[in-house]
């Protein structure tokens, strides 16, 4: 199944400038981008650049500790960046039930308009 695959995602060709992005947010580690299909005013992912087994977050191992840490510091930051100043909203989706698309974890940051709880 994709989730279990080691296959490269479309995020390796974003991550490599092969196919272009709008990048917001850049260092050595992570890669923050607008979502191509925005689900909010502000629709950013946040990915790293070696996934490293972490096709999503429930393939998390103690490993992956800094680069879970970065990845939510990362939306903070760009959060600030963006003007989001009112609250956003950060999730990941995994698996089937989750809604995940890409193997490849990512976290979204949404914001610039009003969230809803629960999100359906
Ligand atoms: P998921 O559904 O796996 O949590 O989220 C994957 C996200 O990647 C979706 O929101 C989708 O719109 C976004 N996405 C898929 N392909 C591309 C692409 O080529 N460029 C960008 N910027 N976003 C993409």
């Amino acid at each position: 199944t994709p989730s279990d695959s080691d296959s490269p995602t479309i995020f390796d060709k974003i991550i490599n400038k092969e196919i272009p992005s709008t990048v917001v947010y850049e260092d050595d580690k992570v890669l923050a981008f607008r979502d191509i299909s925005p689900q909010a005013p502000v629709h950013i992912l946040i990915i790293p650049k070696v996934r490293d087994g972490l096709t999503g977050i429930s393939k998390a191992e103690e490993r992956h500790f800094e680069i879970l840490g970065r990845l939510l510091y990362t939306a903070k930051l760009v959060a600030k960046q963006e003007g989001l100043d009112d609250g956003y909203r950060v999730v990941i989706n995994d698996g089937p039930k989750g809604c995940q698309s890409v193997y490849h974890i990512h976290v979204h940051l949404l914001g610039g308009r009003q969230m809803n709880w629960p999100p359906g």
